[in-house]
C-alpha cells in the first residue's frame, strides 16, 4: 500500500488544523499511523490520494446507506445547486423533507432541521429542559450524544447512568429535578451495544412515572434499523428524537422532532429560541430527500441486514475457529468486532476490549484494501452496494489477517 501522497498531506494538515484534521477520529490516533487522504468514492469503493483502493465500512461514519455517489442524490444536488446555494428563507424542500421524516417515524408530529447530530441534540434538551421546567439531563455512560457541553460533561446537571442498568436511573429520577434521559437505543460510540430485553422500555416507564422526557438519540439508528428507526425495531416510543447521517444523505444536516405539543415551544410559535443561518439548506434538503425516497423501497433493508448478518456470522466463525477471544456484536447493518471480550453489554464491558489487537486488525486490514473505523469503539456499516462477494473477500482477508496477528 503506497502512502506518501496521504503522508505529505497530513504535514501539510498538522500546521493549519489541530491534530490535521476537523474531526478528532480521522487522525487515526485510535490506532496508530497517518490517516488516508481521500479524492474519491464510488459505491462500495473509496479511493485514496496515493490511488489505493479500499472496500468501504465506514461510509462516512455512516449517511450513505445507499452506497457513495448514490446517482439519485447526486442528480438532486446538482439540479437543485443551478438554483443558488441558500436563501435564508423558506423553502418547499424543508417541508418535503419534514413531510418524508414524519411520515417514517413514529410518533413525531413535528420537525426542526439544523446542521447536525450535535445541534440536534443540543437543542432537543433545551426544549426538554422548558418543558419540563427541570435543570438536569440523565446520559448513559459511553453514549455519545455530540460534543456540546453539557453532553461532554459528567457532574453538574449532567448525571451519568450506565447503559443496560435501570436501577440508577431509577434512583436519579426519584428526585423529580431531572428533565430528560437520553439514550443511543442501540450504542455505536463504545462500540455497538445492544440493548437488553426490557431496557428500553423499562427507561420508557421510568420516565413517565417521574414526569421526565425521553431522547432517544437516533443519529445512528435513524433509518438504519429500518424506515422507523429504533422506534419502530424495538417497540418504545420516545418523547423526542435526534436524527443526523442519514437524513442529509452526506450533507450537513441533523434534525429533531416529537408531538406538537412539546415541538411548539420552539420559537418563533414558543419561548425555546433556536435558530440556524443554514439550517433546512436546499441543497442539503434535496440530499436529504432523494436519500429518504430511496429507502421508501424495503428491498434497501432486507440487502443490508443480510450482508450484515453474513458478515457477522462470517467473523464470529473466523475467531472462534481461530481461537482468538473477540466477539462481534451486530444488529441490522451495523456491527462490531470487539478484540479480547467475551460480551459487550455496557461501556465498562466494552471498555476491556483490547485496543492493542484492533490496531494490528486494522492496519492488517487496511492493507489489504479493507477500510474499516479507525477506533475499536466505532461501528461497521454496511450499505447497499456492498455485494455478497465483497462480503466473502472481506471475511477471507479477515482470516489471513487474525491468523497472522495469531502467529505474531
Ligand atoms: N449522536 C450520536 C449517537 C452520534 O453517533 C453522533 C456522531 N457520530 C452525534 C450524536 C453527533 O453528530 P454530529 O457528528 O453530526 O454532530
Amino acid at each position: 500500500m503506497k502512502d506518501c501522497i496521504s503522508k505529505e498531506l497530513f504535514e501539510r494538515a498538522v500546521q493549519v488544523m489541530p491534530g490535521g484534521v476537523n474531526s478528532p477520529v480521522r487522525a487515526f490516533k485510535a490506532v496508530g499511523g497517518n490517516p488516508l487522504f481521500i479524492n474519491r468514492a464510488d459505491a462500495s469503493r473509496i479511493y485514496d490520494a496515493d490511488g489505493n483502493e479500499y472496500i468501504d465500512y465506514v461510509y462516512s461514519w455512516g449517511p450513505l446507506i445507499l452506497g457513495h455517489n448514490n446517482s439519485a442524490i447526486r442528480e438532486a444536488v446538482t439540479k437543485v445547486a443551478q438554483n443558488g446555494m441558500s436563501f435564508g428563507a423558506p423553502t418547499e424542500a424543508e417541508i418535503k423533507l419534514a413531510e418524508k421524516i414524519i411520515s417514517f417515524a413514529p410518533g413525531v408530529e413535528m420537525v426542526r432541521m439544523v446542521n447536525s447530530g450535535t445541534e440536534a441534540v443540543m437543542s432537543a434538551i433545551r426544549l426538554a429542559r422548558a418543558y419540563t421546567g427541570r435543570p438536569k439531563v440523565v446520559k448513559f455512560e459511553g453514549c455519545y450524544h455530540g460534543h456540546s457541553d453539557s453532553m461532554l460533561a459528567e457532574g453538574g446537571d449532567t448525571l451519568i447512568a450506565f447503559y443496560n442498568d435501570l436501577t440508577v436511573v431509577e434512583e436519579l429520577l426519584k428526585k423529580k429535578d431531572v428533565a430528560c434521559v437520553i439514550v443511543e437505543p442501540v450504542t455505536a460510540n463504545m462500540g455497538v451495544v445492544l440493548p437488553k430485553e426490557g431496557f428500553l422500555s423499562g427507561l420508557k416507564e421510568l420516565c413517565k412515572i417521574y414526569g421526565t422526557l425521553l431522547i432517544f438519540d437516533e443519529v445512528i439508528t435513524g433509518f438504519r434499523l429500518g424506515k422507523g428507526g429504533a422506534q419502530e425495531y424495538f417497540g418504545v416510543q420516545a418523547d423526542l428524537v435526534t436524527y443526523g447521517k442519514i437524513i442529509g444523505g452526506g450533507m450537513p444536516v441533523g434534525a429533531y422532532g416529537g408531538k406538537k405539543e412539546i415541538m411548539e415551544l420552539i420559537a418563533p410559535s414558543g419561548p425555546v429560541y433556536q435558530a440556524g443561518t443554514l439550517s433546512g439548506n436546499p441543497i442539503a434538503m434535496a440530499a436529504g430527500l432523494a436519500q429518504l425516497e430511496a429507502l421508501e423501497n424495503p428491498d434497501v433493508y432486507s440487502h443490508i441486514n443480510k450482508m450484515g448478518e453474513k458478515l457477522a456470522r462470517g467473523l464470529s466463525s473466523i475467531v472462534q475457529n481461530s481461537g482468538l477471544k473477540a466477539c462481534v456484536n451486530r444488529i441490522g447493518s451495523i456491527a462490531c468486532l470487539f478484540f479480547g471480550i467475551e460480551n459487550a453489554y455496557d461501556c465498562k464491558s466494552a471498555k476491556k476490549a483490547n485496543t492493542k489487537l484492533y490496531a494490528s486488525y486494522f492496519h492488517g486490514m487496511l492493507n489489504k484494501g479493507i477500510y474499516l473505523a479507525p477506533s475499536q469503539f466505532e461501528a461497521l456499516f454496511i450499505s447497499c452496494t456492498h455485494t455478497e462477494n465483497e462480503i466473502d473477500q472481506t471475511l477471507d482477508k479477515a482470516e489471513q489477517v487474525i491468523i497472522s496477528i495469531l502467529q505474531s
